[in-house]
Parts: C-alpha cells; structure tokens; sequence
C-alpha cells in the first residue's frame, strides 16, 4: 500500500482497474485486528479527503482499491448526510465481508464513476434497485441491511471490487464526459 501526503493527511494511492488487486477475487473471510486500526483510518481518511476535493462523488472504496487485500469496504452514511444536507461525509460505516443475500428482479440504471476509473468516464450499469446484504461489523457481529436505489448500487458496485469486477467493464453503456 502506498501513502501520500493530501492536504496534510496520509492517505492512500488508489489504485486503477487495470491493477492486478483489482482483477482478482478475494474469498478469504476477514476479521478485523486492532493492528490494522491505522490501516482502516487511513483508508477512511482517503475516501474523506477525495470525496471533499475531487469534482466526481466518492462515496465508498473497496480495501483492494488502495491495495489491501481483504474483503471489505468502508462507506458513507447516506441517510445521515442527505438528512443534514450535508455536502461532505458525515459518517463512514465499515462493512465486511458482504454478501448479498437477496436482489429485487426491478433494474435500474445506475450512472457510476469509481476512483479507480478515469473521472471523465460514467459507467451506466444495470442494477438491482432493492438489496438485502450480510456483513459482519468491526466486532464480528453479523449484521443485515436492507437498501434501495444508489445506496443498493453503491454497495452492489462496491461487492463488485471484492470480486475483481469493475463498473466499466459490467457496463451496458459508457459515457465519456470530455466527448461531449
Ligand atoms: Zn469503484
């Protein structure tokens, strides 16, 4: 993993799909030490800084995406910060270990950019618009979550990394900003 200095905070490089990490599926079953609590934070860090100074929404990242190998990925609160109308992230939860465990047969098309993709590009991706999702929190409890419309696709998007997918390439259509 690769650190760098962003507006005074370490954070991590992010890697592009074209990256060997991010091609690959990762099984293994995590469980969180509090060895890797710097290694967390930095990655929470690293999704806060580029959501605040990048044009493009960042909203999540997978652990493979800053090169960490495991099976999880951290996200916003979206509820929380729609609910505050807040501009930045309010909150970051950490999920691992997901698992869809239930996808409605209603599609939607989701328009998504990754930070591991260029920032001109839109991936239009077909979707499931309701999910239900397993994971286990930082203390290993197995958890279940039920969500609709782009938090669903985020977390569909974010799975997606664990196992060596990317938007791009599930895409039906690609929009490319600079073509316009
Ligand atoms: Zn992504």
């Amino acid at each position: 993993m690769q650190k760098y200095l962003l507006n005074g905070f370490e954070v991590f490089k992010v890697l592009p799909i074209s990256h060997e990490i991010l091609r690959k599926k990762i099984f293994e079953h995590y469980n969180f030490t509090n060895k890797e609590e710097d290694t967390l934070s930095t990655m929470i860090d690293t999704l806060r800084l580029y959501n605040k100074l990048h044009s493009i929404e960042a909203l999540a990242l997978a652990a493979p995406q800053v090169g960490w190998e495991k099976r999880l990925f951290v996200c916003a609160d979206l509820e929380l910060q729609q609910r505050k109308k807040a501009k930045y992230i309010q909150k970051v939860d950490v999920y691992l270990n997901p698992e869809i465990i239930k996808k409605s047969n209603d599609l939607i098309v989701s328009k998504e950019n990754c930070l591991s993709i260029p920032p001109n590009q839109i991936a239009c991706v077909m979707r499931s618009n309701k999910i239900t999702m397993k994971y286990y929190n930082l203390l290993g409890i197995e958890m279940v979550v039920e969500a609709e419309g782009l938090q669903a696709c985020i977390y569909q998007h974010e799975i997606d990394h664990l196992d060596g997918i990317n938007a791009l390439e599930k895409a039906t259509s690609i929009i490319d900003s600079q073509q316009r």
